[in-house]
Order: C-alpha cells, then sequence, then structure tokens
C-alpha cells in the first residue's frame, strides 16, 4: 500500500490524481490533502479519501474546513501554512508525494519531500525552474525516486533507455523533442494578441488545466519552463533539447538516438495518464483514459516553432544559457506579469515585455541556496510590480 500525500489537491491535477487513486484503493491511500483556500472542495476530498491531515493557506480557512469535517464526522486533522506543507510532505506516514501546487510556492514542500527521500512526482515544473540544481542535489543526496507529471518530461522518460532517469553518456540520445501544442494562438494574427482577454487565453485547444499554466501556454513560456524542466531532469544541455510544434498534442515528446531511431510515447491528452504511471512505476495501473484510436485522429502534423510570434520561449532559452538565478528571475516576473494579465491589469503582448524588462535590469548570480533563489525570486516579483504600475 503506498500512502501519498497531494500537494494541491483541489487544482486541476490533484483532482486527477485523486481520479486515479479511486480506482485502485487496494494499490493507494491517502495521507495527507493540501489546498489554498478551496476549503468547500478539500472538505468534499477528505470526506471521501479520510486522509490522516489537511492543510490550508490560513487560520480563518482551517477553522472553516474543521467545522465542515466536524459536521461530517470525519477525523482528519487540519493544519495550515507552510511550516504544515513541509511537515506533510516529509512525514514518515507518507511513502509518496504528488507536488501539484502552482508556482513559487510549492518549491519548499517539494524541496521537503526530496530531502526526506520521498517518492517525488513532480508537476510543479516552477520549483524545478527555480532551484534546479539545488532540487537535483537533495533528490541525489537523500535517494529519492523523482518522477516527471509533466506529460512530456513523463514521455521522454519513458523514451529514455529503462532504469534510466537521466540522459545516460553511453545511449547515444543525439536529441530531446519537446513537443507542443502551440496554444489557442498558434494561428491568430499577432496584431490582435494585444487585446485577448483571460477567458481566450485559457481556452487550450488540447488540455484542461489551471489559469496560470493556461496562460503559460498562451504565450509558450509553459514550453520554456518545461525547456529548463527538461535540462534538470534529466541532464541534457540546451541545444539538446529542441521544440516541435505538434498542434494534435498526441505525441507527449521524443527522444531520438544516433543511430536514426526516434522514440515517442503517444496517448490521448489527459493527465491521469502520466499521473498513473508515476504512481505504478515501474508497473503500470489502468487510468481511466481511453485507448487512443489513431484511425480517429488521422493526421500528425508537426512545425517549427516561431519565436517572434512566441518571444517568452526565446527568453526562457535565454535564462536557461545565462544560468544562475536567470531561470529564477524568469519565472518570478512571469508568474507576477501572468497573474496582472487574469486580473486585466496588462494585456497579453505586455507579459513578454515585463519579463524582458525585469531580465535586463536585475543581474542574475549564483544559485547558491535556497535563499538566495527566494531572494532574487522577491527582487523580481518587486520589480515586475513596478514596471506594471509605471
Ligand atoms: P491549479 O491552479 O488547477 O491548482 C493549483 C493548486 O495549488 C490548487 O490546489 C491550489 O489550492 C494550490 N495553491 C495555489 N496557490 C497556492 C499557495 N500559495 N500555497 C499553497 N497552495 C497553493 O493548477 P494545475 O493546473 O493543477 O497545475 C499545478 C502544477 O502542475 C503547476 O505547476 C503546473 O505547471 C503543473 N502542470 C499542470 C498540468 C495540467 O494539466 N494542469 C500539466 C503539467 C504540469
Ligand atoms: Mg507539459
Amino acid at each position: 500500500m503506498q500512502r501519498i500525500t497531494i500537494l494541491g489537491a483541489t487544482g486541476s491535477i490533484g483532482v486527477s490524481t485523486l481520479d486515479v487513486i479511486a480506482r485502485h484503493p487496494d494499490r493507494y491511500s491517502v495521507y495527507a490533502l493540501t489546498a489554498h483556500s478551496r476549503v468547500e472542495e478539500l472538505a468534499a476530498q477528505c470526506i471521501q479519501f479520510h486522509p490522516a491531515r489537511a492543510v490550508v493557506g490560513s487560520a480563518a480557512a482551517a477553522d472553516q474546513l474543521g467545522a465542515l469535517l466536524r459536521a461530517a464526522g470525519c477525523k482528519t486533522e487540519v493544519e495550515w501554512g507552510e511550516a504544515a506543507l513541509c511537515s506533510v510532505s516529509c512525514a514518515s506516514g507518507t511513502d509518496a508525494v504528488m507536488a501539484a501546487i502552482v508556482g513559487a510556492a510549492g518549491l519548499a514542500p517539494t524541496l521537503a519531500a526530496a530531502r526526506a527521500g520521498k517518492k517525488v512526482m513532480l508537476a510543479n515544473k516552477e520549483a524545478l525552474v527555480m532551484s534546479g540544481q539545488l532540487f537535483m542535489d537533495a533528490v541525489a543526496g537523500s535517494g529519492a525516486a523523482l518522477l516527471p507529471i509533466d506529460s512530456e518530461h513523463n514521455a521522454i522518460f519513458q523514451c529514455l533507455p529503462a532504469g534510466y532517469g537521466r540522459v545516460p553518456a553511453a545511449a547515444g540520445v543525439t536529441k530531446i523533442l519537446l513537443t507542443a501544442s502551440g496554444g489557442p494562438f498558434l494561428k491568430r494574427d499577432v496584431a490582435t494578441l494585444e487585446n485577448v482577454t483571460p477567458d481566450e487565453a485559457c481556452k487550450h485547444p488540447k488540455w484542461v488545466m489551471g489559469r496560470k499554466i493556461s496562460v503559460d501556454s498562451a504565450t509558450m513560456m509553459n514550453k520554456g519552463l518545461e525547456v529548463i524542466e527538461a535540462h534538470w531532469l534529466f541532464g541534457a544541455p540546451a541545444q539538446q533539447i529542441e521544440v516541435v510544434i505538434h498542434p494534435q498534442s498526441v505525441i507527449h515528446s521524443m527522444v531520438s538516438y544516433n543511430d536514426g531511431s526516434v522514440l515517442a510515447e503517444l496517448g490521448n491528452p489527459d493527465m491521469r495518464t502520466p499521473i498513473a504511471h508515476a504512481l505504478a512505476y515501474p508497473e503500470r495501473v489502468a487510468s481511466g483514459v481511453a485507448q487512443l484510436d489513431l484511425t480517429q485522429v488521422g493526421t500528425l502534423q508537426f512545425e517549427k516553432p516561431d519565436f517572434e510570434r512566441f518571444p517568452c520561449l526565446a527568453l526562457a532559452y535565454q535564462a536557461l544559457r545565462a544560468g544562475g538565478t536567470a531561470p529564477a528571475l524568469l519565472n518570478a516576473a512571469n508568474e507576477v506579469a501572468v497573474q496582472a494579465f487574469l486580473e486585466q491589469r496588462i494585456g497579453f503582448r505586455r507579459i513578454d515585455r515585463v519579463i524582458a524588462q525585469v531580465m535586463d535590469e536585475l543581474p542574475h548570480g549564483a544559485a547558491s541556496s535556497i535563499e538566495a533563489v527566494m531572494a532574487q525570486d522577491a527582487l523580481a516579483r518587486a520589480a515586475a510590480e513596478r514596471i506594471i504600475a509605471g
């Protein structure tokens, strides 16, 4: 029986994780569930899955959750705050942690799970983008198992030689081909992009996701973050990671080898597939996802990404090449700019300009400690807010 903590249980990935877990009560139990503010959803999940512990973002939310659970006769212990998030991630009562909080807020608990040697199922790409070397060192130091949930990285993991999490020098890997749907604005007239609404940006053609990652998909910053994520997860240099637009999202990514072979992982676009893969690895379990019918799909298309249409993709490659805390600056500026766009304080085309300006203004340093990374994160957030307000 694997005992699971889900960080970000009420989000899109959290809900899909619980859907897979509910199909296999003989294999998985829930140790802890966390949510930021969606208390009613979290209460319903606690009543269904009986975790030992639940964590929310504030004392008020904890009071509210406690009252809902008591009324339902549910014995889950309620806590709140970052220390509690870290505690449920490294507790002896949990074997595996689904890291599915969105953004930098997920870094501390995800790192706590890695340091404690848990099986870490990583959806929270921002944590790895911010602290790549430190995070991978923590994983190596504790012997934690790291399994990618991001569909592209999960696909790459499956296409690498079995038993390797990373690109081994002798394996003959020449390229990692990260596929990208291109998002909702792949073909839209660039001149009209300034006026798109948050709802239009969040209407992804292939995936149903949280709002932040949906905007990232529309700017293709999501793919940029994924290039950095692939660099750290698989130990591949920037020039070995290539983005390929594939609008059908049937191929989730590929690995090419020096003998001319290209291995791909295919499936319907549904996050329950990589979630089930990570939960059961190295075994396989049913995920609830329908089998892929290629005759229904008919055509698979591929094209090169347009870096002028998607400047965020270029900014991410630039940050990866610069190294140190540059990816943390990029990530923080992006989080602030996306939030401002979602709140309609800036237009869509200002997202990349805010990030570029923050990257120009702030010198990056060495990512020598989590404190150094968090200090740069705070500076970048303040700079982005100032640029947006100005
Ligand atoms: P979401 O917005 O649907 O859910 C986010 C979750 O994080 C919620 O449970 C929320 O309560 C929690 N949360 C938000 N802010 C928090 C804070 N400050 N402190 C603590 N908890 C907080 O997001 P999502 O789409 O499920 O994405 C989660 C992560 O997974 C992101 O990092 C995203 O990039 C990654 N991811 C998502 C998908 C997808 O299909 N949704 C695919 C690949 C990767
Ligand atoms: Mg992805």
